[in-house]
């Protein structure tokens, strides 16, 4: 039950000075960083990330975003860490997502702003949607001596 999934802060997040208060919501949750780094994508890697994505309509606006500016990625790990942290994150849409959540705190772009303008939703931060898809998205993004292990105080009170 104890997983690991890969947490990027977009483009957007980073050029608005939001990485520490956001890093800060899955350490107030008790999740523990066990990766991270600062990497500006190409084109390449973004089709490699969002390879279920490469063929939709709204592929082209997102690779033009992942790769307008570095991104943080991180991985976190902790108890079903994929649903809780899809559950902090909030819904894909802003407009959408609940207040509480990061996207509905700190955004608020629509998909049909975003699709008449022909870019992608501005939303902050991914997630990943599977335990299949944080595995691989966890060894795109980070080597294996990347990741660590060691023990927080929350495996006393949190886990
Ligand atoms: P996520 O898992 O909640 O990030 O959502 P998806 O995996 O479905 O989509 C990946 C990213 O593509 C989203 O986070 C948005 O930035 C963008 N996106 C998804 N759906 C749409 C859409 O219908 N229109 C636009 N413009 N962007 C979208
Ligand atoms: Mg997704």
């Amino acid at each position: 039950m104890i997983e690991r999934s890969l947490v990027i802060l977009k483009p957007d997040a980073v050029q608005r000075g939001l990485i520490g208060v956001i890093i800060s919501r899955f350490e107030n949750m008790g999740m523990k960083v066990v990766g991270m780094k600062m990497k500006w994508a190409d084109r390449d890697f973004s089709k490699r990330h969002y390879k279920d994505h490469v063929e939709k309509a709204f592929y082209k606006g997102l690779e033009d975003f992942i790769v307008e500016g570095p991104v943080i990625a991180f991985v976190v790990e902790g108890i079903h860490a994929i649903e809780t942290t899809r559950k902090l994150v909030g819904s894909t849409e802003p407009k959408q997502a609940a207040p509480g959540t990061i996207r509905g705190d700190f955004a608020h772009h629509s998909y049909a702003y975003s699709d008449k303008k022909g870019i992608a939703i501005k939303n902050l931060i991914h997630a990943s949607d599977s335990v299949e898809n944080a595995q691989k998205e966890i060894e795109l993004w980070f080597d294996k001596e990347e990741l660590h292990s060691y023990k927080t105080v929350h495996e006393k009170h949190v886990f």
